[in-house]
């Protein structure tokens, strides 16, 4: 058949070349693969129309164009391994086999593998090897792939098949959430974690069915083939539209649906609930609510909070009923004192005990701080923990904490002092500490009635807040750093002091929690944070969900240790992520962002918007640059809370209680 050559010359020119597609070897491979030779000797004379044709079994052989735009998507080069789901007739099988070292291909219809198979041998492509089965799975004893092509169209891209890419390898698959109708979606994978996801398109393929595609077999009716055919890109939906279709609303905060609608991150080691600031009730509420749901069905049973260790531990001997081993100072008197002493979280605490009380001691949750800003009251737990367990080694912590003693009013001082001193005059002092107490903690621990590791910890915070309070004077991204890392390093130890089945949920603000490699701080500054490192550390058994507002009001000050206001938040920004849901007109809501979901929505957040971050001090006359910063959101977080309008905390006043708010939270 002298004259194939030159109607797949022709093919090549006019179908996909004039249509856009540049990929050399793509082009290249479709010059030589004999595509007549795929489909059924009455239709060769058809084999090299524009169309997509029927083969056996209902299935098509997909256009010729579509073939080479999905090869050329997915950058197939010479030496490369690659799965093809679908292998239908074999021929774009074949196409990729005569670029790649290696082609993998799944069909799931018996009938047409054999086919397939048969053409395979005649032909001569002896690097393609075809199996019978679900290629929704992937082919696990195969992987990793630079490649994977998806030949039919799914619900969603399963992850068990992202997670068969190599490093900077690249997924096509048409995905849809009706049968027939799909967008071709580009997946790359960036990173261990990271996957960046690109819409080609739309286009129509037959439906993948199998494990994690479509369920159910329904005949397909094929009386004429489908003409595939591809939208121009610029043919998008609203971006308010595609928020509402993603959007999954939310019911009220008591009610067991809530909780229930965060059930999909339950598998996860860490869950990671952010806030857009220190002072509004709805983060603080919905945050309590996904809790309790992760603790009563799901097994969690860390709570840790972006708070100081021991003000944590006394709520924590409160929640868990162990008796108060000191009756030290009340707990959260430190600036910014409603972040803590407010009516939500004393809701969740009152909550927290009485779930508690009903179970065995080794069943109870317990409520943990993650930061460092303790060292005079962390000194003063670990000397107390010593008088009792070993008085000559509290006599040691004595004198060497008593190097940083003269500063622990003001442990700023302490790092100015140190930095023109030019050496860090206490480090050693308060590493020694730690060090001692790690090496006596088989000793310790015979008879300490179980204080051993609060003790650790504390020893940890001072160790860590020497460093921080020096670091402070170099720069803000390194002393950021040391906290965040202090932090993560304090859920670490958590987990494994909780053993290997150990989960954990932290409640953190969103800059501590989002992925901190997708906004301005990683980005243009240099700074991690937790939510990066737990990503690094579990990949996907980390869930990071961040919360946002579009206006209300928050509880905040003006100037650190000011008194704290009832402030107004204006309304977000134009060019904010906040914008952008508060258009989308959805009240409250979920938005899952999960590579593999929504995928064109996905797309269109991430490209950088700005994002607001409050903490506990809010200047709304210079909002722009004190609390804007650049964000990729779907790279941030693994889905977004919003709740369009949002009010203040209300902070423990004497109303709420007889001795609250000084012996909070004892006197309840
Ligand atoms: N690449 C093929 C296209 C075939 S059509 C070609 O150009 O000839 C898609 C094919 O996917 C069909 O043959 C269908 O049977 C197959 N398929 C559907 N679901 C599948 C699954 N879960 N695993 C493997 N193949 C599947």
């Amino acid at each position: 058949m002298g004259d194939t050559r030159l109607q797949r010359e022709r093919m090549v020119q006019r179908q996909i070349a004039a249509r856009g597609v540049r990929d050399h070897y793509t082009l290249e491979a479709m010059r030589q693969v004999p595509r007549e030779e795929f489909v059924a000797k009455p239709l060769r004379e058809f084999a090299y129309e524009d169309s997509p044709l029927p083969i056996e079994a209902g299935q098509t052989i997909s256009q010729p164009y579509i073939v080479a735009l999905m090869i050329a998507e997915a950058r197939i080069r010479p030496g490369e391994r690659v799965l093809e789901i679908g292998a239908g007739s074999g021929y774009a099988a074949a196409v990729m086999a005569t670029i790649a070292q290696r082609v993998y291909a799944i069909e799931r219809v018996p009938e047409l593998a054999a086919l397939a198979r048969e053409r395979f041998e005649r032909l001569g492509y002896d690097n393609i090897e075809l199996r019978t089965g679900d290629g929704t799975r992937g082919w696990p004893e195969a992987a990793p792939f630079d490649a994977i092509v998806a030949a039919a169209g799914g619900p969603e891209i399963p992850d068990v098949l992202l997670r068969q890419l190599a490093p900077g390898g690249r997924l096509v698959m048409p995905v849809g959430t009706m049968r027939d109708q799909q967008r071709l979606v580009l997946v790359t994978r960036t990173g261990n974690e990271r996957f960046v996801q690109k819409a080609l398109g739309d286009v129509r393929f037959v439906p993948l069915i199998g494990e994690h595609g479509w369920r159910d077999d329904a005949p397909v009716t094929m009386a004429e083939p489908t003409r595939t055919h591809l939208r121009s890109r610029d043919v998008g939906r609203s971006m308010a539209g595609l928020i509402r279709e993603a959007a999954e609303p939310l019911p009220a905060f008591d009610d067991p649906a809530f909780g229930k609608r965060f059930d999909r991150f339950a598998d996860a080691r860490v869950v990671l609930l952010g806030e857009a600031s220190h002072g509004t009730s709805e983060f603080y509420r919905a945050r309590d609510a996904i809790t309790r749901r992760l603790v009563q069905a799901h097994g969690f049973k860390i709570i840790a909070v972006e708070a100081d260790w021991p003000d944590a531990a006394s709520i924590d001997r409160h929640v868990r009923s162990v008796p108060g081993v000191r009756d030290g100072e009340p707990a959260f008197q430190r600036f910014p004192t409603w972040m803590w002493r407010n009516t939500d979280v004393d809701r969740f605490v009152r909550w927290l005990r009485q779930h508690n009380h009903l179970l065995a001691d080794s069943r109870r949750a317990g409520f943990y701080g993650l930061d460092l800003y303790s060292m005079n009251a962390s000194m003063r737990a670990v000397i107390d923990y010593l008088d009792g367990v070993d008085p000559e080694a509290a006599h040691v912590a004595r004198t060497r904490y008593g190097c940083l003693t003269p500063w622990s009013k003001e442990p700023a001082q302490y790092g100015h002092m140190a930095v023109t001193a030019g050496y860090a005059v206490c480090e050693d002092a308060v590493a020694d500490m730690l060090r001692m107490l790690l090496l006596r903690r088989m000793e310790y621990t015979k008879n300490d009635g179980g204080r051993f590791f609060d003790a650790e910890q504390n020893a940890r915070v001072v160790r860590d807040a020497e460093a921080y309070y020096r670091a402070i004077y170099y720069g803000s991204a390194e002393s950021w750093n040391l906290r965040d890392t202090h932090m993560f390093q304090t859920l670490q130890h958590l987990l494994d002091a909780g053993g290997a089945d150990s989960r954990a949920v932290v409640w953190a603000h969103n800059s501590h929690i989002g992925d901190a490699r997708h906004t301005g701080m990683g980005q243009q500054r240099d700074e991690l944070n937790i939510g990066q490192l737990c990503r690094e550390q579990f990949g996907d058994q980390a869930a990071l969900i961040g919360f946002g507002t579009d206006s209300g009001t928050v509880a905040a000050a003006s100037n650190w240790d000011e008194p704290m206001q009832v402030m107004q938040v204006n309304p977000s920004m134009a060019g904010s992520y906040e914008r952008l849901f508060h258009e989308a007109a959805v009240p409250r809501c979920l938005v899952d962002v999960r590579a593999g979901q929504h995928p064109e929505l996905r797309e269109r957040l991430s490209e950088t918007q700005l994002e607001r971050f409050i903490g506990v001090i809010y200047r709304p006359h210079t909002e722009r640059w004190s609390h804007y910063t650049e964000a990729e959101l779907p790279g941030q977080f693994d889905a977004y809370v919003w709740f369009d309008k949002t009010s203040a905390v209300t902070p423990l006043t004497k109303e709420h209680g007889s001795g609250v708010p000084e012996t909070w939270p004892f006197a309840l």
